[in-house]
């Protein structure tokens, strides 16, 4: 092996995975001695990022974009060359409903994911009763005093600031369209940080989140910049950013449709029989095929990686196979001219549970961003699943399209013909960072000690978005460099 390239393989093709192989395949062109392998248990990499371009639509399967806010999807498109392509969500057009005793009803303007930050549209909006209005307006006095170490569930968070209904009508349903999560079993300090932070230092998340909106506007006036777009996404789709960064590693370090089964210690490795200069670990694919390695980045869902370690650590495996995942499903409908006139204006609706309906969300894509649909047509894109609804998959394609189809009806009144419908489905997709997360992953991190030169990344672990996927997968590349180089 003396002079032999380091070979680090990367196991699962979504977004964290490329970005790591991305990472990998930059550091050998520039004459690093590594060389990186790509496997992917499926026929095409991308993972959940999955555009499809039918009549004109562009159509987003699975994400639509990225928050501006974390900035490492945006930085990655420009560092490959797709800069240009970067489009903001048409803000000026953002309101976005929340489906309230059987209508609509707008979101308060000024509300920072669950704080409001401005007063009239709170005493005015239709979602909180007097009494709520009340609570929120005292939530400035909170103390930081009132901070619960080490976790509690967002809920309970949320009712101790806000009160029950801003929990039920409207921060439920907004965590329930990212996460399809239930706020009653999520942690709030791995799902929102820096409200957690907030009430640490601060007490109240209103008078935390106020100053550091003031802090952002001096800098970005200091800067010169104006209000930069909530999301962002690529012209043609979010499948340029996935198409670019596979064209890195060669064909030859790309191995598709080869589900990883198993990962062991190499026989030969370090602590090993026969040469003390072999590879660490023996990676077993389906097909008969094994693979050696000097690292191992794991990217794929947490309960598939707790399968390929089970022999390795099992103390491991039942740790990433105890963190729990939510499904979804979108539906998106395509409609031609006329159709748009009979939808409001704004980005889409939520639906609280509460409400009995089985769809969670609904986005109004031609608002949301340009050049989505052809001149003067329509897509909505409907949310179904969730940590309330698992049975939802069996639907069929069928029977999806017609629920959608009567809820948009008995919702907005909108009984258009689609030009089609595409339905997607995405099982065990999304990570659910239940109370007590941070403290399973300080003991997956414990774990992973004794392992020296297995890495995690994806959105099972520290942020499910697609900004997250892609910091935790060029982390794990460059951790995994850093080791294989120094051995
Ligand atoms: C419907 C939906 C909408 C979303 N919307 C947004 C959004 O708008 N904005 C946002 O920022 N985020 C969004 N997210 C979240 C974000 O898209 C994901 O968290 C992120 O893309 C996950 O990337 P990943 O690489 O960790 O995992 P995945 O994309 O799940 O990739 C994992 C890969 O591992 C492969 N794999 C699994 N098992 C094996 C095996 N045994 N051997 C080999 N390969 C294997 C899989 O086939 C897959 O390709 C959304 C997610 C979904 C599902």
């Amino acid at each position: 092996m003396a002079g032999a390239r380091r070979r680090i393989v990367v196991v699962g093709g979504g977004v964290a995975g490329l970005a790591a192989a991305y990472a990998l395949a930059r550091a050998r062109q520039t004459g690093v001695p590594v060389e990186e392998l790509l496997i992917e248990g499926k026929k095409r990499l991308g993972g959940v990022i999955l555009t499809e371009r039918v009549e004109g639509f562009i159509i987003e399967a699975g994400p639509d974009s990225f928050l501006e806010q974390k900035p490492e999807a945006a930085a990655l498109c420009r560092e490959l060359g797709l800069g240009d392509d970067l489009i903001g969500s048409n803000d000026h057009a953002r309101r976005t409903y929340i489906l309230h005793h059987g209508r609509l009803a707008a979101l308060p303007d000024g509300l920072m994911l669950l704080v409001p930050t401005r007063i009239w549209p709170m005493v005015t909006t239709p979602l909180l009763p007097l009494r709520s209005k009340l609570g929120v307006a005292r939530e400035w006095f909170t103390s930081p005093a009132n901070h619960r170490e080490p976790d509690e569930s967002v809920a309970s968070f949320v009712r101790r600031h806000f009160g029950d209904a801003m929990l039920e009508n409207i921060a439920a349903p907004l965590l329930a369209g990212v996460y399809g999560g239930d706020s009653e079993k999520l942690s709030v300090r791995s799902v929102l940080p820096r409200f957690w932070e907030m009430e640490k230092k601060y007490g109240s998340l209103t008078r935390a989140t106020l100053r550091a909106m003031k802090q952002r506007r001096a800098a970005s006036a200091g800067a010169g910049n104006s209000s930069p777009p909530l999301f962002m996404t690529l012209r043609d789709g979010l499948d340029q950013l996935t198409a670019k960064l596979a064209g890195f590693p060669d064909e030859s370090r790309v191995h598709l449709d080869r589900r990883v089964l198993a990962i062991e210690p190499s026989p030969g490795g370090p602590g090993g029989q026969a040469d003390s200069c072999s590879r660490r670990f023996q990676i077993h694919a389906e097909g008969n095929v094994t693979w050696d390695a000097d690292a191992v980045v794991l990217a794929m869902p947490a309960k598939e990686c707790a399968r390929v370690l089970a022999s390795l650590d099992p103390k491991l495996s039942a740790l990433l196979a105890d963190i729990p995942y939510s499904s979804s499903m979108t539906i998106s409908l395509a409609y031609g001219a006329g159709a748009r006139a009979q939808l409001p204006p704004g980005f889409g609706f939520l639906v609280p549970h509460h409400e009995g309906r089985r769809m969670l969300a609904c986005t109004f894509v031609h608002t949301k961003f340009d050049g989505r649909v052809p001149e003067g047509k329509s897509l909505l894109r409907c949310f179904l699943g969730g940590a309330h609804d698992p049975d939802v998959l069996n639907l069929t394609d069928e029977e999806a399209v017609a629920l959608v189809r009567k809820e948009l009806r008995e919702i907005l009144n909108f009984s258009a013909e689609p030009l089609f419908a595409r339905v997607h489905r995405w099982p065990a997709s999304m990570a659910q960072y239940v109370v007590g997360h941070a403290a399973r992953l300080e003991e997956i991190r414990a774990r992973l000690e004794e392992h020296p030169g297995l890495f995690l990344a994806g959105n099972a672990y520290s942020g499910i978005g697609i900004s997250d996927c892609i910091r935790t997968g060029r982390a794990a590349a460059e951790r995994a460099l850093q080791l294989v180089l120094r051995n």
